[in-house]
């Protein structure tokens, strides 16, 4: 990978940032309206209901700045770019689709396979 390469992915990972950043600060302002709002007693379940899924997006949209950061750590060390498992370069078509993967696309299926792994028996 050059220098071009890297600054390519960099511009990526800066836009899904931006792109989830965005995303939260609209669902938190739709929120931010309708908790002002005098609700009443039937619309507070609707309410429990947006909180429970603003709470969801916000954890999981958390986790995706962390993976994007983590890879703009990686991109600051020149470290970017290798598998953490194996430690072999992943490829660029790889981290075109995904600039923020941690791993090859073959420990990517052994991770994902070991996830699914029901939990072993003691
Ligand atoms: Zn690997």
């Amino acid at each position: 990978m050059d220098a071009h390469d890297m600054e390519h992915l960099k511009d990526l990972l800066l836009a899904q940032r931006r792109e989830i950043f965005r995303c939260s600060q609209d669902l938190a302002a739709d929120w931010q309206a309708l908790s002002e709002r005098d609700v009443e007693k039937e619309e507070e379940a609707q309410k429990a209901d947006l909180s429970c899924l603003f709470e969801q997006l916000d954890n999981r949209e958390q986790e995706e700045i962390k993976e994007i950061d983590r890879a703009l750590a990686k991109i600051a060390t020149a470290t970017y770019g290798s598998c953490e498992q194996c430690r072999k370069p992943i490829g660029l078509d790889r981290l075109e689709a995904l600039p923020a993967t941690r791993w090859c696309s073959g420990c990517a299926r052994r991770v994902e396979e070991q996830q699914k792994m029901p939990p072993v028996l003691p």
